[in-house]
């Protein structure tokens, strides 16, 4: 029985394997390639560019959704004032808590997306995310399952008064592209274990403080960004067929590596929401009072570009310049100790993460 588990498991990952996959670059250029192929192809991007991401893949047959049409500062509220709750939460941001969970996520070999432990971080992380909300009869854990690919992504919902979303989320897996294993050891510890511990240390302290939203607010840990933003192009696919209002996305890739002397974040201008953006640089401005400057970091770099090709507003906050990126990124090296072993980057990050929700949950 366990014989025939076995090999029914082996026969079906290798069937997902090869599924052809439309790979969209830079120039609008398309190619299909087998799934098999996502690795190496993440391998040649990501050593011209040193970002994540860099390319889309979506698997043949999958029907990108229209994107919605994108929704307009006047709709929404980007107004600042609520002080005096904001300050109160920004204090409690935690750089033992950030490190401890930069620790732990880091810590398996790799999460690379078709990797056993990569798979097995992701449910370790919805039962963390549910060990922190399950006394709250308005919150739920989900594994959110692909059809194409067995790493799940993670979503946690506060539910609000009104269905409108506002969405903190990161990418889970992560990636070595010098070598094609897929065991390959990637402690991503950057790379986005970082962002992973950012968006967790954003839910941990509205919960601690029983705050109730207006608006539904969704966490969220996104499978397979290293190959083609595989995750997030599926959940925002899905959420634009059924017309989800979703009204701002905030995107964490990358927080504990302060590779810019000058700036502590650099807010991403291209595949994001300009409305938003400089409501992110007022927020920035107000509690933070760090300098920060607009970059560029080319053609879908991380799953805020997902959100913004269905339509909705998304924001990404980096934690450099993209030319003064963490070179270690997708390597065996992405570790702590480039961060000297500290968290005192993302602290800003989750500081940014909180101001954002609050002001925008309204
Ligand atoms: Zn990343």
């Amino acid at each position: 029985m366990k014989k025939f588990l076995l090999s029914f498991t082996l026969i079906f990952s290798s069937l997902v394997y090869a599924l052809p996959v439309t790979v969209t670059l830079e120039n609008e250029q398309a190619v299909v390639v087998p799934a098999s192929e996502l690795g190496t192809l993440a391998e040649n991007h990501h050593h011209k560019s040193t970002y994540c991401g860099g390319f889309v893949s979506s698997f043949v047959g999958e029907v990108f959704t229209t994107p919605a049409q994108q929704k307009t500062a006047a709709f929404l509220n980007y107004s600042i004032n609520r002080k005096n709750l904001v300050n109160k939460l920004l204090v409690q941001v935690s750089e033992p808590r950030l490190l401890s969970n930069i620790v732990w996520f880091s810590s398996y070999p790799t999460r690379y997306y078709l990797s056993a432990s990569g798979i097995q971080a992701m449910k370790d992380l919805a039962s963390r995310w549910q060990g922190m909300v399950k006394h709250l009869s308005f919150a739920k854990v989900e594994l959110f399952k692909h059809k194409n690919f067995k790493q799940p992504s993670v979503v946690v919902t506060l539910q609000g008064v009104t269905d409108d979303v506002i969405i903190v989320g990161g990418h889970g897996d992560s990636i070595n592209t010098d070598s094609d294993k897929t065991d390959a050891i990637s402690p991503g510890a950057d790379d986005n274990a970082s962002g992973i511990s950012v968006v967790t240390e954003v839910l941990q302290i509205l919960v601690k403080n029983d705050y109730r939203p207006q608006n539904t607010i969704k966490f969220m840990a996104y499978a397979a960004e290293e190959v083609g933003l595989l995750g997030s192009m599926d959940i925002s696919g899905q959420y634009a067929d059924k017309a989800v209002n979703v009204i701002g996305v905030i995107q964490f890739d990358g927080t504990n590596f302060k590779g810019s002397k000058d700036l502590t974040m650099a807010l991403i201008k291209d595949g994001t929401n300009q409305e938003q953006n400089s409501f992110l640089g007022n927020l920035i401005d107000t509690y933070l009072q760090v300098p920060w400057r607009y970059d560029s970091c080319g053609y879908a770099c991380s799953d805020s570009y997902s959100w913004t090709y269905r339509g909705y507003p998304a924001s990404f906050p980096a934690e450099s310049r993209v030319k003064e990126e963490n070179t270690r990124i997708h390597t065996a090296n992405d570790t702590l100790a480039v961060s000297q072993n500290n968290a005192i980057h993302a602290v800003n990050f989750a500081k940014l993460g909180l101001a954002y929700v609050i002001e925008l949950d309204k």
